[in-house]
């Protein structure tokens, strides 16, 4: 730990990690656009040469040095995607014919990871209700090796017993991983709360800027080195531009995430009083089926809501095509505000009946609430409801 450690999280997010002394004096880290580095000529570990792919140039290893910062971590490690950081840090921790305890409902690409490709890898999961512990047990076989959730589920915003995962964990000697990437170190931080491996797709709100693919694995020294180790023979690294340009989006995440828990809120309030919407999802929102415990585990309640229209599918696409601001787009985190039904796009591989069954309905509108002045928002859905 250095002294910036202990430092607040913004100044953490713009210094942590950094190396000194500065290279030629320069206050923002160059990039170290060379696949070539000399070397000493001495016989050395594989993973020790300098080189791209294994994951040791000077911009990764200050992102992760900076992530883990973030997160009161040991160690962490950026990677060329969320879903490298997921299915590299998952193959690590499982290891050979491993089985998985896995949250039932997750991001699209991590349930397609799970269910199609598990079992060519020789690897096996159940499928848990995250609200129902005592289940779990049930579940349990002599080669389970890890427990896996989401911070918040995607497109409800339910939250997880956290707790109860890392106590069930422990209990049972099972690394647990979870999925931070809507939360943001502002909000929640895994590792303090007792998780082994957060994970995140720093193309959302760590980069912050609609503008690139990243992801990060952040843990225990140890458990982030087997899954690096995993990572040079997958092949999963960062680029180093990609490196640089997170960088600088790290630099004001505490900001960006403040300000997009503070307008969320305000647009879920709004859109509650509304006449045109049915429902409306926000963990913020003393309704909302997790408050009560999103904020004793939460600092904020992220930029995340989800709402239904009153008028069904029609409404729904309406109401699409009559907002100004926002990009209609399924990704999330940046400073525009984006807008997708779920249905269409994260979920597209599920039937109606299975989207019903996990409480999507079909006129079900996702907003990832971007960084405009939350008055302009607020003014455009009413226009677009209305
Ligand atoms: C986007 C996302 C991912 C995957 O990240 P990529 O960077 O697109 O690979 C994983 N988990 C969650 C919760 C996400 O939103």
């Amino acid at each position: 730990m250095t002294k910036i450690d202990r430092f607040g999280l913004q100044t953490r997010a713009i210094h942590a990690g950094r190396i000194e002394p500065r290279i030629e004096g320069a206050a923002v880290l160059p990039i170290f656009q060379s696949s070539v580095f000399e070397h000493a000529g001495e016989r050395g570990d594989y993973h020790d040469v300098r080189y791209p792919r294994l994951n040791n140039l000077p911009n990764q290893l200050v992102l992760g040095r900076r992530l883990a910062a973030l997160e009161g971590a040991e160690s962490g490690l950026v990677t060329a995607s969320g879903m490298a950081a997921i299915s590299t840090a998952l193959l690590a921790m499982l290891g050979e014919g491993g089985h998985l305890l896995v949250q039932d409902q997750l991001y699209g690409g991590t349930h397609s990871f799970v269910t199609h490709d598990f079992r060519s890898f020789g690897l096996s999961f159940d499928f848990i209700a995250p609200d129902d512990p005592a289940a779990w047990r049930t579940k349990l076989r002599p080669t389970t090796r890890a427990i896996y959730v989401e911070t918040l589920t995607n497109p409800l915003l339910r939250v997880a017993d956290h707790r109860a995962v890392v106590a069930f964990a422990r209990e049972h000697g099972l690394v647990s991983m979870i999925d931070n990437t809507f939360a943001t170190p502002v909000n929640f931080r895994p590792i303090e709360a007792g998780f082994d491996l957060s994970l995140h797709s720093c193309t959302k709100y760590l980069n912050g800027h609609n503008d690139l693919v990243a992801g990060a694995v952040i843990g225990s020294a140890e458990q982030v080195l087997r899954v690096k180790n995993r990572l040079d023979h997958l092949g999963g690294s960062l680029d180093p531009h990609a490196c640089y340009l997170l960088e600088r989006g790290l630099k004001t995440l505490v900001l960006r995430v403040r300000q997009q828990n503070a307008s969320a809120l305000a647009l879920a309030e709004r859109l509650v009083a509304h006449r045109a919407v049915k429902c409306v999802n926000y963990p913020g929102l003393a309704s909302h089926a997790n408050h009560l415990r999103a904020r004793e585990l939460f600092d904020g309640f992220g930029g995340m809501l989800s709402f239904e229209p009153r008028g069904g599918v029609e409404a729904a696409r309406r109401f699409l095509g009559r907002v100004e601001l926002p990009v209609n787009g399924p990704s999330l985190g940046g400073a525009e505000t984006l807008l997708t039904r779920p249905v269409t796009t994260s979920h597209a591989g599920l039937t109606p009946e299975e989207c019903t069954a996990l409480g999507i309905g079909q006129a079900l509108v996702r907003v990832s609430v971007g960084l405009e002045d939350v008055a302009d928002l607020i003014r455009d859905f009413e226009q677009a409801l209305d």
